[in-house]
């Protein structure tokens, strides 16, 4: 009796916790903030540290650009003003993404939502077996300003640098590659004072959105990548 007991305390127990162990239990980032608050960067950290794919809808759009599709012709028209383009364009292309194998154990999200009704649409697809965590990264317009105006990136392999703050060993050339950096077109400064201004109208609301929900955690982003990396990780981590 007793070898029957220890049988199944060690051997049985333990199998079926691991069978009943959420195995979807999937880890969902969501990273907020202003343009050039640093998202990319931290996305990079975040990916790389929870092993989950860093899914930004600008970057999408990006890629259909390149690729000459319906929805980036459409997509372009708006991005080149600094707007936002249309709720439904980008649900339906982020729901498409996310639904991939490869976001099942959890992503990351970078630049979604962008407003209310995209985080609505986006609580009503997640399960009960997601758990949900937004990263607000907190800068003042002055120094968005002044970071996109420096940003520059490599046309080949995307690394991202800073002319004033993290400036390549050689102009306009990447240190991975080799290749040249280039300017977004959105980031030039008339384009830049619209995408604040969308920012400010559309996209803030969400931080009251979040905080409600209480799955908001705010990083002070005006630090060196590094220590916002630093601060964020310690508060994922207390968060777990
Ligand atoms: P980003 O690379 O995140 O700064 O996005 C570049 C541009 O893509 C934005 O200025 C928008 O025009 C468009 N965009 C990216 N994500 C979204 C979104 N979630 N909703 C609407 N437009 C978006």
């Amino acid at each position: 009796m007793k070898k029957y007991f220890l049988f199944l305390i060690l051997f049985i127990f333990p199998l079926t916790s691991l069978i009943s162990a959420d195995p979807a239990d999937q880890q969902i980032y969501i990273l907020l903030g202003p343009p050039g608050s640093g998202k990319g960067t931290q996305a990079a950290y975040i990916s790389k540290e929870k092993q989950i794919p860093h899914i930004s809808t600008g970057d999408l759009f990006r890629e259909n650009i390149r690729q000459g599709t319906k929805l980036g012709q459409t997509a372009q028209t708006y991005m080149n003003d600094g707007k936002l383009v249309p709720d439904a364009l980008v649900i339906d292309m982020l729901l498409d993404r996310v639904s991939k194998e490869d976001c099942q154990k959890g992503y990351l999200l970078d630049g979604f939502p962008r407003t209310v009704d995209q985080a609505k649409a986006f609580d009503s697809h997640l399960s009960k077996k997601s758990s949900l965590k937004v990263i607000y990264l907190d800068v003042s317009d002055d120094v968005v300003m002044k970071r996109i105006s420096g940003r520059e990136s490599c046309k080949n392999c995307g690394k991202i640098y800073n002319r004033y703050f993290q400036p390549p060993k050689q102009e306009g050339k990447c240190d991975q590659c080799g290749s040249t950096l280039v300017q977004r077109d959105d980031d030039k400064p008339e384009v830049v004072k619209n995408r604040l201004t969308t920012y400010a109208s559309q996209t803030k609301p969400l931080i009251d959105y979040y905080q409600s929900k209480g799955v908001l955690i705010k990083v002070n982003g005006e630090q060196k990548p590094e220590a916002i990396w630093i601060e964020l990780k310690e508060k994922i981590l207390l968060s777990n």
